[in-house]
C-alpha cells in the first residue's frame, strides 16, 4: 500500500506570525490524532520561513520542503538557492516544475529535469509537478503533455531516479480556480502516469506516490482519495487554513483505514 501524502504549498504567502500560528495548529493536531500516523504531512513555506518552520517541525513527523531550487552548485547566482542549502536548513522535499514556475518564470522541461536531478543528488525528495493547460485539455492533448513532461525527467535520471521522487498531477486549469478535476478525470491521468512508468519498471510504477493538485478542499478531497491511483494531494489555497488542511489530511488518513 502506498502511503498517502498531503502536501501544503503555501506559495508566496504568510508572515512570521501567521506561519507560527499555522504550524502550532498543525503540530498540536498531528500529535493529537493517531489517524495521521498513516500519512505523510508536508509543508512548503516560502524560502524566508524555512528556518522558522524547520525549527518548528524538528522532532515531529511533519516534514518540510521548498517550493523551488536552482540546479547549479553554489556560486555567483544572485537570488538563487541550491539543493544542499535546502537540505542544510532541514528540507526533506522540494517541488519541481510547478506550473506557476513553468508559466510565469519560463522554466523549461529541461530545467525541470536538472532541478529533479539536483534534488536526488542532494538527498531531497523531488515532487515533480506535471499537468496540462485548458487549451491542451480541450485539444485532447492531456496525455501527450503529461507524457512529455515525465519523459524528459525519466531520460535525465533514468527510471531508478524516479523511485526517489513523488509525482503531482496538477492540471493548470484547476490550480487556484476553485474548479477541481473530477475524481474520474484525475484518476485517468494518474493511471496514465503509472503506465508510462510501468513501461520502464513495473515495481517503480506500482510504488510511485501520485498526488492530485488543483483546488483540493475539504469538500472534494474524500471523493478524490477514493480513487485507486490518487495517493494524496498537493494543496495550495486550502493549506493556508489549518482547519481545511487538517480535514484534507483526515480524508487521506481514511484512505488507509478503508
Ligand atoms: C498548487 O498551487 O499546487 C495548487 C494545487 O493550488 P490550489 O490548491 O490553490 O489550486
Amino acid at each position: 500500500m502506498r502511503k498517502p501524502v498531503v502536501a501544503g504549498n503555501w506559495k508566496m504567502n504568510g508572515s512570521q506570525a501567521s506561519v507560527a500560528e499555522l504550524m502550532e495548529r498543525l503540530l498540536v493536531e498531528r500529535l493529537a490524532s493517531s489517524g495521521f500516523d498513516n500519512l505523510q504531512m508536508l509543508v512548503f513555506p516560502s524560502f524566508v520561513f524555512l528556518g522558522q518552520v524547520g525549527e518548528a517541525v524538528k522532532g515531529s513527523s511533519i516534514k518540510m520542503g521548498a517550493q523551488n531550487v536552482d540546479w547549479r552548485a553554489q556560486g555567483a547566482l544572485t537570488g538563487e538557492i541550491e539543493a544542499s542549502m535546502l537540505k542544510d536548513v532541514g528540507c526533506s522535499h522540494c517541488l519541481v516544475g510547478h506550473s506557476e514556475r513553468r508559466a510565469q518564470f519560463c522554466e523549461t522541461d529541461a530545467q525541470v529535469a536538472e532541478k529533479y536531478k539536483a534534488c536526488i543528488a542532494n538527498d531531497l525528495t523531488p515532487i515533480l509537478c506535471v499537468g496540462e493547460t485548458l487549451e491542451e485539455r480541450e485539444a485532447g492533448q492531456t496525455m501527450d503533455v503529461v507524457s512529455r513532461q515525465l519523459q524528459v525527467v525519466i531520460e535525465a535520471v533514468e527510471i531508478l531516479g524516479m523511485a526517489n521522487g513523488i509525482i503531482a498531477y496538477e492540471p493548470v486549469w484547476a490550480i487556484g480556480t476553485g474548479k477541481s478535476a473530477s475524481p474520474e478525470e484525475a484518476d485517468e491521468v494518474h493511471r496514465h502516469i503509472r503506465a508510462v512508468l510501468a513501461k520502464e519498471d513495473v515495481e517503480i510504477a506500482e510504488n510511485m506516490q501520485i498526488l492530485y493538485g488543483g483546488s483540493v478542499n475539504p469538500g472534494n478531497a474524500g471523493k478524490l482519495f477514493e480513487k485507486e491511483n490518487i495517493d494524496g494531494a498537493l494543496v495550495g489555497g486550502a493549506s493556508l487554513i489549518s482547519e481545511d488542511f487538517l480535514m484534507i489530511c483526515e480524508a487521506a488518513a481514511l484512505k488507509v483505514e478503508n
